[in-house]
């Protein structure tokens, strides 16, 4: 099968980058959110990266404009769907948004139309079963800022084809992206190793092991990690951090994954990271 026709639904963060590095490698995209407003922004981004990979000498002034021009902007789900050969969903991380949305492109696209979710923590399983197309349903997780990181976590659901694998698998790499084959389980690999150990870090820091500073530094300078735990912690998000270890301490079943309490505290604090100005360090 041949994919030709892209729609991404969402053009947050992970939208317009997926949107983006698509449109780049030469697929015809469409780019839907729930208003022109969300649309634009999202367009804007990526206008914005494009001068930035042309200015340090990635991609050429030629390839930035035909880029833009093969994406389509929309707020019509059902319009956009009806020619996908491939639908790729990074809106919002909130299970009946998507399987909603899963579902109304269920009804519309034609029979060969492959599901992909970039989703980080929900179930591909549980999103595939809202469908009537479970074997064409995997999950696409990529990096953040999707242009540059090289890695996609290709997640195979319960009934994930192998015909789907490998045409998903093929595809990230023309992508120039990394595919990892993952089973379905919570947190993949990438969140399962990554978060217990940011959450081990806020738990030396409120039993006073160390430090923030000191713990990142042990983690920088000791494990060559290019950002400490704390710093990343902040980089991602609080509550997102605290929301990863709720689904990997429900989906798992073992307390190793319960969140620290002072995650807790501070979420409930509002002291969220950088977004919020304040985290486990100060942002002016
Ligand atoms: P975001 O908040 O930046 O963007 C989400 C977008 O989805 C928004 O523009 C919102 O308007 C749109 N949206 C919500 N409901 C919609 C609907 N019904 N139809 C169309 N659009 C809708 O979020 P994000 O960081 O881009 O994350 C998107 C997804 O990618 C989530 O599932 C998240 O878990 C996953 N993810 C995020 C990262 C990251 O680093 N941010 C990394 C990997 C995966």
């Amino acid at each position: 099968m041949t994919i030709k026709n892209v729609v991404v639904i969402g053009a947050g963060t992970m939208g317009n980058g997926i949107a983006h590095t698509f449109a780049q490698f030469g697929y015809d995209v469409t780019i839907v959110d729930v208003s022109t407003e969300a649309v634009h922004r999202g367009l804007t981004a990526i206008e914005q990266n494009l001068n930035r990979q042309v200015k340090k000498g990635i991609i050429t002034e030629e390839l930035k404009i035909a880029t833009l021009e093969r994406i389509a902007p929309s707020t019509s789900l059902t319009e956009a769907a009806v020619n996908a050969d491939l639908i790729i969903e990074a809106a919002s991380e909130n299970f009946d948004i998507k399987t909603s949305l899963f579902k109304t492109a269920d009804a519309i696209c034609p029979p060969h139309t492959i599901f992909a979710s970039n989703t980080s923590s929900i179930s591909i399983t549980s999103i595939a079963a809202a469908t009537s197309r479970a074997d064409k349903f995997i999950g696409m997780h990529f990096f953040n800022p999707v242009p540059l990181m090289k890695l996609c976590e290709i997640v195979r659901g319960f009934s994930t084809s192998d015909e789907t694998y490998s045409i998903i698998e093929d595809l990230a790499t023309k992508l120039e992206k990394t595919p990892v084959s993952v089973q379905d389980y919570a947190g993949f690999i990438s969140n399962r190793i990554l978060m217990p150990m940011i959450n081990e870090a806020v738990f030396c820091l409120m039993e006073g092991v160390a430090s923030a500073q000191d713990i990142d530094t042990v983690m920088k300078l000791g494990m060559n990690h290019p950002m400490g735990p704390l710093t990343l912690a902040d980089f991602i998000g609080l509550d997102v951090c605290l929301s990863i270890m709720e689904v990997l301490h429900s989906g798992l079943g073992d307390d190793k994954y319960r969140a620290c309490p002072l995650l807790r505290k501070m979420v409930a604090a509002g002291c969220l990271g950088r977004k919020s100005g304040k985290g486990f360090f100060s942002y002016a």
